[in-house]
């Protein structure tokens, strides 16, 4: 008896993880990482710089951004001696006190 279908996989573009869902691997990429995808894209089209996303990215990856509540989030600074209450709107830090676009706020966008 003929198989009906092969099963195909593909290595997701962005994490390099297996793809196994046939929408996955027609397009290439996981699910999750198509939604971190059109987050980037969003947070980009809100002004922010390639460099901002990057650094919002890694600041998720190390776990230094946690949900407090609601949309309330604590971030650690860069050198890890001072902590921000962060929200989409708002930040604590100096860059966004002096008027600034700190990547914070797009690492909430990111992770909320
Ligand atoms: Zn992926
Ligand atoms: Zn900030």
């Amino acid at each position: 008896m003929a198989k009906q279908h092969t099963t195909k996989t593909a290595t997701c573009r962005r994490c390099y993880a297996t793809l196994r869902s046939t929408q996955s691997v027609t397009r290439g990429i996981g699910a999750h990482c198509e939604r971190m995808e059109r987050r980037e894209a969003a947070i980009r089209e809100a002004g922010y710089k390639p460099h901002q996303v990057e650094s919002a990215r890694e600041l998720i990856e190390d776990g230094a951004i946690v949900p407090l509540h609601g949309d309330l989030f604590v971030v650690v600074s860069s050198d890890g001696s001072e902590f921000y209450e962060t929200t989409a709107h708002t930040c604590g830090c100096p860059a966004f006190e002096a008027g600034r676009r700190c990547y914070h706020r797009a690492a909430v966008l990111l992770a909320a």
